[in-house]
């Protein structure tokens, strides 16, 4: 399940910007992914939700996942397409459709929990 691995390496990435910005914790994650990145979504909320029990910096983290669909466009005739599966183009018949969305897997947003202002200098 390679979802995990994803899991971590985003989460990693987050907790060097939370520390950066003197975070205490993750309040939500929004990350978008393509239909055709590879990645199962319920695999990848799932394997989030696993890591968040080990990690208390995360335990207050909501996961958003954007779904991008996936857009294909044929090579021959220039039709754009939102397919499934491995089709022929519609218009063309052709076996030309190339992706031009849907491989997306990018962290959109990352909300910190931020300790309260002035709390500190007490
Ligand atoms: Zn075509």
């Amino acid at each position: 399940m390679h979802e995990t691995s994803l899991v971590l390496s985003m989460c990693a990435q987050i907790r060097e910007l939370a520390q950066k910005e003197g975070a205490q914790g993750v309040a939500t994650i929004t990350v978008r992914i393509g239909e055709l990145a590879g990645v199962e979504f319920e695999a990848f909320s799932f394997a989030f939700e696993v890591y968040k029990k080990q990690d208390p910096f995360f335990a207050q983290a909501h996961l958003k996942i954007e779904k991008v669909p996936a857009r294909l466009r044929c090579l021959l005739c220039g039709h754009e397409t939102q397919a499934q599966g491995l089709t022929p183009c519609p218009a063309c018949g052709q076996w030309g459709l190339e992706p031009i969305t849907g491989k997306e897997l990018d962290l959109l947003k990352v909300e910190l929990i931020l300790p309260e202002e002035g709390k500190d200098h007490v």
